[in-house]
């Protein structure tokens, strides 16, 4: 919603478009909602106001596993109420998802929005775009409190908070998030055709990832801070691609380069990532790797 003129939905936090939104005029103020539902909600709760804090069933997370849950929520018209930090979840990450049913290919953004039309457009149930920080079991339910510490009641909990990518905590990593910097993106590959790249890690995933790069990119740069520890039989093969003179057009040329005992130092370019430097653990010198992207599992 970049550039576009961006108001706040007064009930549950939500961005909405100035032009797409609903609205209402209240005491000579006109007021942008993300869908009818929530509109409804604010009319009721500015003449009770009182606005409601307890229900039969929160869920808590707006990945897809909490949406499903919202939506059937809605058809069995249950008492629910969605808190989630966003829309989407991770989704949000994915360029290309290639094995959604109903869809041959849709990328994340475009399939967020359709959850999001769905939640709040023909399936509404109470919703706030905000983080749950404290559960507490009280009795017949639970209380949760959410970072700007409103407290509400359900009955029951679904806890659908997924998981969240460790991150290597590197000055530059956020700036080049998936600008350069992707987390066991295989969906993203694509992006480095022809180019140098780097996969940090040493494990099964992380060489998963080097085996799907192998074809694709240039020089495919392996920064692990430890031994590889992926299975032996995972490590023989990517021995194999490393010595093999293969048919492929950048891999004969361009081998596979291990750095082991390598830590990453910091991520740079311009707009989007050109550069990783490492360093070898317990040494002061670095190494600067041109890469166009790094990927981490
Ligand atoms: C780059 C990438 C590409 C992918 N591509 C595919 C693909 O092509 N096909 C496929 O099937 N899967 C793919 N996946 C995996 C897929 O996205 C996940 O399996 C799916 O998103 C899991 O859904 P979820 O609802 O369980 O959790 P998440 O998507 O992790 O959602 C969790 C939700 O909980 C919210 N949350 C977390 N903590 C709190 C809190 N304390 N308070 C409030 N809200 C909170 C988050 O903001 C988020 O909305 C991909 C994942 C990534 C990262």
């Amino acid at each position: 919603m970049k550039g576009k003129n961006i108001k706040k939905d007064p009930i549950c936090n939500m961005d909405v478009e100035e032009n797409n939104a609903i609205t209402t005029e209240c005491d000579g103020e006109i007021y942008y909602f993300c869908s009818e539902g929530c509109r409804e909600r604010f009319l009721k709760e500015r003449v009770c106001k009182l606005p409601r804090t307890s229900y039969d069933l929160i869920i808590i997370g707006g990945g897809p596993a909490g949406l499903t849950a919202a939506v059937y929520a809605a058809t069995l018209k249950m008492e629910a109420f969605l808190i989630t930090r966003d829309l989407g979840g991770q989704a949000v990450d994915s360029t290309k998802i290639e094995n959604y049913m109903g869809f041959d290919f849709i990328t994340g953004p475009e399939l967020i929005e359709k959850f999001r039309y769905q939640l709040i457009g023909s399936h509404y149930i109470d919703h706030l775009m905000s983080d749950v920080e404290v559960i507490e079991p009280v009795e017949g339910g639970f209380n949760v409190t959410t970072s700007d510490l409103k407290k509400y009641f359900a009955k029951t909990l679904i806890i659908a908070t997924g998981m969240t990518r460790r991150r290597l905590k590197v000055p530059g990593e956020e700036e080049f998030q998936r600008k350069g910097v992707f987390y066991g993106n295989v969906q993203d590959i694509s992006l480095v055709q022809g180019e140098d790249v780097a996969v940090i890690g040493g494990g099964n995933s992380a060489m998963q990832i080097v085996e799907n790069l192998y074809t694709v990119a240039r020089n495919v740069y392996i920064i692990s801070d430890t031994k590889l520890s992926a299975d032996p039989v995972v490590i023989d093969r990517i021995n194999r691609y490393r010595n093999a003179h293969k048919k492929g057009p950048y891999s004969a040329i361009y081998p596979i380069r291990y750095y082991e005992g390598y830590k990453v130092v910091e991520f740079s370019g311009g707009k989007t990532l050109s550069n990783v430097t490492i360093r070898k653990i317990a040494e002061k010198e670095t190494i600067d790797l041109p890469v166009k992207g790094v990927f981490s599992p």
